[in-house]
């Protein structure tokens, strides 16, 4: 098992700055999701651990080794696409130990490897069949046993399930994340796929515009998002602006709200408010809870139905709150209803 470190890598492509100076340590048998919008920099920096491109500053430490200088052939990773680049012509045997065919093993210990890894994978009854005769899942797969049976010691994927469909994907990503486990390898994951982030990794790196935005578990990134840009990202819906009255007090357009108490913010401050959707009751008018803190006023402007579940766009004082409610009851579009928010619900971001 091997740590990696980035200390203030940093990299340019002539004039352009793709990635400025990022600080990431990723610890033994962790799994990290790089994540973050189409061009933000993911796999400039996967491809600088790999050793594919050189840093232009900084160093890339592996178990406090700086490999900057050792090439790709030498730092043992193990690399998965999203284009699997199986040989056509070759079974799935073949293509599973081609890379150690190549470098000369003994045959002995190649069957050895490849027995382990086909059980490792699932693809044993498969072992004789060529990729044209594979699901796109099967083929991830393969792609996955031939990447691990050379040993890697980190493990590196860019966007490996983006061409599966939805629910090979949430099947992957389960295999993915219980493989990880059980072989503990270092592994890091770019996508940028919330959901997928937050279901796979121990720890999300959020990268916007070559700079790391928040790294942290996903309920930390999901919970408490240092700006709103990682929270809007990370799929918040209730943002809105407020002003801080006091430490466990904000007024936002919609009323006055207490809210939990955090560090660095000072009073008076202008701040977002973020009320996640799910940590709001919703009350007919006429059922207003006594005694509750923070009760909000409003009127349902929208409703969507999913069976399980069902979405209100409630608006209040000009403010469009979402609720997201187990769907026990519907109420109408239309009425008017009382919103309350449990303070430890509400976060709060400086502006
Ligand atoms: P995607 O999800 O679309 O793959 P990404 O987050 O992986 O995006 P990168 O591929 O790392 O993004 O690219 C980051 C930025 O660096 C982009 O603006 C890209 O155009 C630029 N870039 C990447 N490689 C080069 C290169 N070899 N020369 C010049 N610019 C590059």
């Amino acid at each position: 098992m091997t740590e990696v470190r980035l200390n203030a890598v940093q990299k340019r492509f002539g004039a352009f700055t793709a990635i400025e100076s990022i600080d990431l340590d990723i610890k033994s048998g962790e799994l990290v999701a790089l994540l973050g919008p189409s061009g933000c920099g993911k796999t400039t920096t996967l491809r600088m651990i790999a050793g594919l491109e050189a840093p232009t500053s900084g160093e890339v430490l592996f178990d406090g080794k700086d490999v900057s200088d050792v090439a790709v052939q030498k730092r043992n990773v193990g690399m998965v696409f999203q284009r699997y680049a199986l040989f056509p012509h070759m079974t799935v045997e073949k293509n599973v130990t081609f890379g150690l065919d190549v470098r000369g093993l003994p045959k002995q210990e190649i069957n050895e490897r490849l027995e382990e890894i086909l059980d490792v994978v699932q693809l044993n009854q498969f072992r004789k069949r060529f990729p044209a005769q594979l699901s796109g899942g099967q083929m991830q797969r393969v792609a996955i046993a031939r990447t691990l049976i050379t040993k890697p010691s980190v493990l590196m994927m860019d966007e490996p399930l983006a061409n599966l469909d939805t629910k090979l994907r949430g099947e992957m990503r389960r295999f993915i994340r219980e493989l990880q486990k059980r072989l503990g390898i270092t592994t890091i994951f770019v996508t940028h796929d919330q959901v997928e982030a937050m279901e796979l990794a121990d720890r999300v790196a959020v990268i916007f515009n070559g700079k790391l935005a928040q790294f942290g578990a996903p309920q930390e990134l999901y919970q408490q998002p240092n700006s709103t840009e990682v929270a809007d990202f990370m799929g918040a819906s209730n943002i809105f602006s407020a002003r801080l009255l006091a430490a466990d007090r904000a007024e936002a357009s919609f009323g006055i709200i207490e809210i939990t108490p955090q560090a660095g913010l000072t009073t008076g401050a202008d701040v977002h408010v973020m009320l996640r959707s799910e940590g709001i009751d919703l009350y007919p008018q006429a059922e207003a809870p006594q005694g509750t803190q923070n009760l909000i006023s409003g009127q349902i402007k929208a409703r969507e139905f999913f069976g399980a579940s069902v979405q209100y766009v409630v608006s209040a004082g000009g403010a469009d709150i979402t609720v997201a409610e187990q769907s026990r009851r519907l109420l109408d579009v239309g009425q008017p209803v009382i919103l309350s928010v449990q303070p430890d619900r509400v976060w709060t971001i400086a502006r």
